[in-house]
C-alpha cells in the first residue's frame, strides 16, 4: 500500500516559517504583512477558496482584507481597484480571482497588478520571472505547492524523470520550469499526447494536472513510483475528486498524494508565503 502523500504536514510547517517571516517583516516596517483580495461577484468556488484563506491567514501572520465588487463593474472600476492597493504600501500581495465577469479584457486588467505584489504569479513579469528567474514576481502557487510536498516528504527531484499530465499556464507549464530549476528531466503530456501509459510508466514521478476525474488508473503506472494529484474535480454528486483513481493507483505506487487533503491544501500555505515580502 502507497505512503499517502497528506498536504497538512506540508502546509503547517510552511505556515510557520511564514509566521515567523512575517513577525519580522512587522518589527522591521511597524505593520503586518496584508493580503489583498480582489472579488468580482460571489461565485461559490471563489468565496470557498477565500474561506480557506481566511481560515490560515493568522496561522502564517497574514492580515487580510477583501475587496468586493458588484458583478456588473466596470474593467476601469477594477482597474482602479488595483491601482489603489498597488500603491498601498501595507498591502503585500494582491489576489484577483479569475476568471472575470464575460466582456473585461482580462489580461489587460492582470496585467495591471504590480509584479511584487502578484502571489498567484498571473501577470507576465511573474511568467518571465518563473521562466528565466529575471525581474520580479512570483511562480503560481499550485505548481510550487507540489515542489513544497515533495520537500517536505524528501522526495529528490535531482536527475529524476517526471511526467506532468497537463500544459496549463496556471499548472503544467510553470511547473515543468520549476521541476527544470531543480534539474529533474522533464516530460510534459497533454491532450493529443499519444501513449501516455506508456510514458506515465517510464516516470520516477508522475504528477497529474488534466482535470479528469479518474483518469490515471492502475495501468499507467508500476511500482517505485511517486503520484502527486493536482487534480480538484467535482462528481455528479458534488465530491472533490482528484485525476488520480486514489485506491487503484495506491495498491501499486509507493506513495501518492489524496484529494481532497494534498496538494490544494498546500496551495494555501504558498500563497500567503508570496504575501510576505522578504526582509
Ligand atoms: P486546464 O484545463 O487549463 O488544462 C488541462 C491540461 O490537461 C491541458 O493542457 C490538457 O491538454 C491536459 N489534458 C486534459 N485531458 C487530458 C488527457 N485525457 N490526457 C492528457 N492530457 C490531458 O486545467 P488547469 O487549470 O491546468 O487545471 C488542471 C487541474 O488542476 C484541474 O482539475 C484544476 O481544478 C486543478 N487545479 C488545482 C489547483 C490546486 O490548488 N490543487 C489549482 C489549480 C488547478
Amino acid at each position: 500500500m502507497a505512503e499517502r502523500l497528506a498536504g497538512k504536514a506540508a502546509a503547517d510547517h510552511l505556515y510557520h516559517k511564514t509566521r515567523e517571516r512575517a513577525e519580522t517583516f512587522s518589527k522591521e516596517n511597524g505593520f503586518s504583512p496584508c493580503l489583498a483580495i480582489v472579488r468580482v461577484g460571489s461565485k461559490p468556488e471563489d468565496l470557498a477558496y477565500e474561506r480557506g484563506v481566511r481560515r490560515h491567514a493568522e496561522d502564517a501572520g497574514v492580515a487580510l482584507t477583501t475587496r468586493e465588487l458588484p458583478e456588473d463593474v466596470t474593467e476601469d472600476g477594477v482597474i482602479d481597484v488595483i491601482h489603489e492597493l498597488n500603491s498601498d504600501e501595507r498591502v503585500t500581495g494582491i489576489l484577483l480571482f479569475l476568471p472575470l465577469p464575460q466582456g473585461m479584457n482580462q489580461k489587460k486588467v492582470v496585467e495591471e497588478i504590480a509584479p511584487d505584489k502578484d502571489v498567484d504569479g498571473a501577470t507576465d513579469a511573474s511568467r518571465l520571472f518563473t521562466y528565466t528567474g529575471a525581474g520580479a514576481g512570483f511562480a503560481p502557487c499550485t505548481p510550487e505547492a507540489v515542489l513544497v510536498i515533495c520537500d517536505e516528504y524528501g522526495i529528490s527531484l535531482e536527475g529524476k524523470h517526471v511526467v506532468v499530465i497537463g500544459r496549463s499556464l496556471v499548472v503544467g507549464k510553470p511547473l515543468s520550469m520549476l521541476l527544470l530549476k531543480r534539474n529533474a528531466t522533464v516530460t510534459v503530456c497533454h491532450s493529443r499526447t499519444r501513449n501516455l501509459a506508456s510514458i506515465t510508466k517510464s516516470a520516477d514521478i508522475l504528477v497529474s494536472a488534466a482535470g479528469r476525474i479518474g483518469m490515471v488508473t492502475g495501468n499507467m503506472v508500476r511500482p517505485g513510483q511517486t503520484v502527486i494529484d493536482v487534480g480538484i474535480n467535482f462528481d455528479q454528486d458534488g465530491k472533490m475528486k482528484g485525476d488520480v483513481l486514489f485506491d487503484d493507483v495506491s495498491e501499486i505506487v509507493d506513495a501518492v498524494t489524496p484529494v481532497p487533503g494534498g496538494v490544494g491544501a498546500v496551495t494555501t500555505a504558498v500563497l500567503l508565503s508570496h504575501a510576505v515580502p522578504a526582509v
